[in-house]
C-alpha cells in the first residue's frame, strides 16, 4: 500500500452512458486502457471503438496487404472481450496519419454517428512523460480527437447532410498521458484486459520473444501498479481529463 499523497488522481466521472474512443493503431486501447473499458461495460454503459488506421505497418514481416486485415480480425476480438461491439476503421494511412482537416471532419463525423458524452483518446503530446517520445499517428489522432469533440458540435463546421451536430461531449479523456488528472480502478476489468490485449497475438509475437500471456499480464500489471500509486495503492487506469 503507497502512502497517499497530494497529487492523487480524481475518480473519473461516471455519470455518463455513452462513451467513443478514438485512436490511431489496433492495440493502442489495449495497452493500459482495456481494464477501464471491461468495467464500464459491466455496469451497462455503452463503448465503442474508432481507429483511423488498420495498423498495417505494424509488422516489419509482413506486407501491409496481408497485415491490415489481420490486425482489423485482431482489433475485433480484442474489443469483444471487454464488451465493445462496435468498432470502425476510417481508413488513414498507418504511420503517415496526417493532423489536419481530413482527420478531423472523419472523427467529428464519427462522434455526431455515435453522441457520446465521454470521448477517449491517446496520448497527443509529444513525450509519454519525460524524453520517451511519442509517434506522429498518436499526436495527430489525439490532437484532432481534442478538436473534433469541438467541430462535431458546430453545425457549419463539416455540415453533412442526415448527421445531426452534436455538442454532448463533456470529456475528452486522454489515456497514456505523462500528466493524468483522473483515474477508474482496474481492478475488476484487469484480466480481461490481459485477454484483450493477447488477441493481438500477430502483433505481440512479432514484438517479443517473451511468453505473449506473460508479456501482456506483466506489461499491464506494471502499468496499472504505476497509476495505482497516485489512486490510495489501488490497480488503475490512468487519464488527463479535459473538461468541456
Ligand atoms: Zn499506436
Amino acid at each position: 500500500m503507497t502512502e497517499p499523497t497530494n497529487d492523487q488522481l480524481r475518480p473519473m466521472p461516471d455519470d455518463w452512458q455513452r462513451a467513443l474512443a478514438v485512436v490511431a493503431h489496433p492495440d493502442d486501447l489495449e495497452y493500459g486502457c482495456a481494464a477501464a473499458v471491461a468495467a464500464w461495460t459491466d455496469g451497462g454503459r455503452e463503448v465503442a471503438y474508432v481507429l483511423a488506421t488498420r495498423g498495417e505497418a505494424g509488422i516489419d514481416t509482413l506486407d501491409p496487404d496481408r497485415c491490415g486485415p489481420l490486425r482489423e480480425r485482431e482489433q475485433r476480438a480484442s474489443a469483444a472481450v471487454v464488451g465493445v461491439s462496435e468498432v470502425e476503421f476510417l481508413d488513414h494511412r498507418d504511420g503517415v496519419v496526417e493532423y489536419g482537416t481530413a482527420l478531423r471532419r472523419d472523427i467529428a463525423l464519427a462522434i455526431r454517428r455515435h453522441r457520446p458524452e465521454l470521448v477517449i483518446t491517446l496520448n497527443h503530446r509529444d513525450t509519454w512523460g519525460g524524453v520517451a517520445w511519442n509517434t506522429p499517428d498518436h499526436v495527430a489522432v489525439g490532437r484532432a480527437t481534442l478538436d473534433a469533440a469541438g467541430d462535431a458540435g458546430n453545425r457549419w463546421i463539416f455540415p453533412e447532410p442526415g448527421l445531426d451536430p452534436w455538442s454532448g461531449v463533456r470529456w475528452v479523456a486522454v489515456a497514456g498521458s505523462g500528466n493524468p488528472t483522473h483515474a477508474v480502478d482496474a481492478t475488476p476489468g484487469l484480466e480481461r484486459a490481459v485477454l484483450s490485449l493477447l488477441e493481438h497475438r500477430s502483433y505481440i509475437e512479432a514484438l517479443t520473444d517473451e511468453e505473449p500471456e506473460e508479456y501482456a499480464r506483466s506489461l499491464l500489471t506494471g502499468f496499472a501498479a504505476g497509476a495505482g500509486e497516485r489512486f490510495g495503492g489501488r490497480p488503475a487506469v490512468a487519464f488527463e481529463l479535459f473538461s468541456r
